[in-house]
């Protein structure tokens, strides 16, 4: 892919909504799986009272809307500012209780597991029933929309693709001890190809024989593919 491609895939474009200013990518075509739609608002005149704890508005009591559900709140009940990156929102917005916890929980991968998953870690590799396995960097694209493996091979695996996720453990320490993440079998579907595909990623060592990064980078694809699964059972 030529460099000039590449940064139009990555362009974005800072647009005002109702609910605040959103950096999105300037092309729809490549917009994050991570990211969620902005809800309708529901309709001034179908919420008389607030929908948590039935405050019936008036001028004192004023409404206001969850951005991240649309439904109509009093201040108290939607008092919250919160980061919501999965709307591209630029700043903290207004949320109800329940839609706050869960963008809380969401902002932890967004500061944490993304920024490895966008950094990559080393792995060894088998497509499919292979015996051979070979050490490829995997990375996440700036996009957030390809997996990207580098080794000798190249290849670029759709996100949106992936249909199963599956972390491999090892380790039960004699004295107990928890178990910790050693790879994961990934199941995804090809364009024109009947089935699925599955590639399996064993953790390798870096430049510091350590396995840490790679580690991490498993942990955080999991939970990257939760975040994708609870978005599409919405
Ligand atoms: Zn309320
Ligand atoms: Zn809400």
């Amino acid at each position: 892919m030529s460099s000039e491609v590449a940064a139009r895939r990555d362009a974005k474009k800072l647009v005002r909504s109702p609910s605040g200013l959103r950096m999105v990518p300037e092309h729809r075509a490549f917009s994050s799986p991570f990211g969620l739609e902005e809800p309708p608002w529901v309709p001034d005149k179908e919420c008389p009272r607030c929908m948590q704890c039935d405050t019936k508005f008036d001028f004192i009591t004023r409404k206001h809307h969850c951005r991240r559900c649309g439904k109509c709140f009093c201040d108290r009940c939607c008092g919250q500012k919160v980061p919501l990156p999965r709307m591209y929102f630029v700043d903290p917005v207004r949320q109800c209780a329940q839609c706050a916890s869960v963008s809380q929980r969401e902002a932890e991968f967004y500061d944490k597991q993304l920024k490895a998953l966008l950094s990559g870690a080393t792995f060894l590799v088998t497509f499919g029933k292979s015996e051979v396995s070979e050490t490829m960097v995997c990375r996440l694209s700036n996009n957030q929309r390809f997996l990207v493996l580098d080794g000798d091979s190249h290849y670029e695996i759709e996100v949106t693709r992936i249909s199963a996720v599956q972390v491999l453990t090892e380790g039960y320490p004699p004295g107990g001890g928890s178990t910790r993440a050693a790879g994961l079998l990934l199941r995804y579907t090809t364009p024109g190809a009947q089935g699925t595909t599955q590639l399996k990623l064993m953790a390798g060592e870096d430049g510091n024989a350590s396995k840490r990064p790679a580690t991490a980078w498993l942990v955080a694809m999991h939970k990257a593919a939760k975040l994708l699964y609870e978005s599409r059972d919405q």
